[in-house]
């Protein structure tokens, strides 16, 4: 097993090729708290977000740095305390987040199928974020919503092979969820150094979603790149809407959202939001 990996900006760390293992009967997270969730379909949502730890990818811009490229924060907490905390949190919503939340070793993966499936018998429904690279069977039907990311970098040279997606697994999530209602797409797009949205981030994003063969039912959300200055993150917003707007007639045949992150609006960078 590969050892853990400290935060850095430095791409030429190696992804670790095995998922850290989690003690039987436990998940590796970073943190969880209740919050009013900030994008997607669920925007506006009492959700009880869990943060697991560890991730596939190093993506430049990942704005969990400290859950995906390290595991200086991971803990070990049992199913069961994680389950009497969500439901104790009274959202009907529960998001997995990360890190990546499907890239777990065996048993953790029974354990966070046994926490999904628990907390949907208690009538709650369940996220995961996922940038879509993994599909694990174990939980293909305990999951409400598969909010899928794919990662790509058109933009800095050298980095292609931390950031990757995969066709064949986007085919299988459009295909099993895409026309029950179980599934969005999310596309990060990035900026050049004129503040306007990179063409080449948009043309990756449409071509992602007809090598998957996306169902015109499948809300696409376009998201700007993050910022920590919350004004100019208003900028990219606009900026985004404006680029989309002139161009429309390129995304027809799918239900497009030029969609935003409210937490970054509300409350920036700030954690636990
Ligand atoms: S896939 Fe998500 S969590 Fe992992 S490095 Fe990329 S942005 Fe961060």
């Amino acid at each position: 097993m590969s050892a853990p990996l400290k935060s850095t900006e430095n791409m030429s760390v190696k992804i670790p090729s095995n998922p850290i293992p989690a003690k039987p009967g436990t998940l590796r997270i970073t943190e969880s708290y209740a919050c009013i969730e900030g994008e997607g379909i669920t925007l506006g949502a009492p959700t009880f977000l869990i943060r697991l730890s560890g991730c596939n990818l190093r993506c430049w811009w990942c704005d969990s740095k400290f859950s995906s490229f390290s595991d200086d924060e991971a803990r070990e907490i049992a199913w069961e305390a994680l389950r009497d905390q969500a439901l104790a949190s009274n959202t009907a919503w529960i998001s997995f987040t990360g890190g990546e939340p499907t890239w777990r070793d065996a048993g953790e993966l029974v354990s966070l199928a046994k926490v999904c499936h628990a907390l949907r018998s208690a009538g709650r429904k369940i996220k995961v974020e996922t940038n879509g690279l993994l599909l694990p069977e174990i939980l293909a039907d305990e999951v409400d919503l598969w909010s899928v990311a794919p990662k790509w970098d058109g933009s800095k040279e050298g980095q292609t092979e931390a950031m990757r997606w995969d066709a064949s697994m986007l085919a299988q999530f459009a295909g099993r969820f895409g026309n029950a209602g179980r599934l969005q797409f999310k596309f990060v797009i990035t900026f050049n150094s004129a503040g306007k949205p990179r063409s080449s981030d948009l043309d990756e994003a449409r071509k992602i979603l007809q090598t998957a063969s996306a169902p015109s039912s499948v809300p696409v959300f376009l998201i700007p790149e993050g910022l920590t200055d919350q004004e100019a993150y208003l900028d990219r917003n606009r900026a985004l809407q404006d680029k989309v707007s002139l161009n429309l007639t390129s995304w027809s045949g799918w239900d497009l959202r030029v969609g935003t992150q409210w937490h970054r609006i509300l409350h920036g960078d700030s954690r636990k939001k």
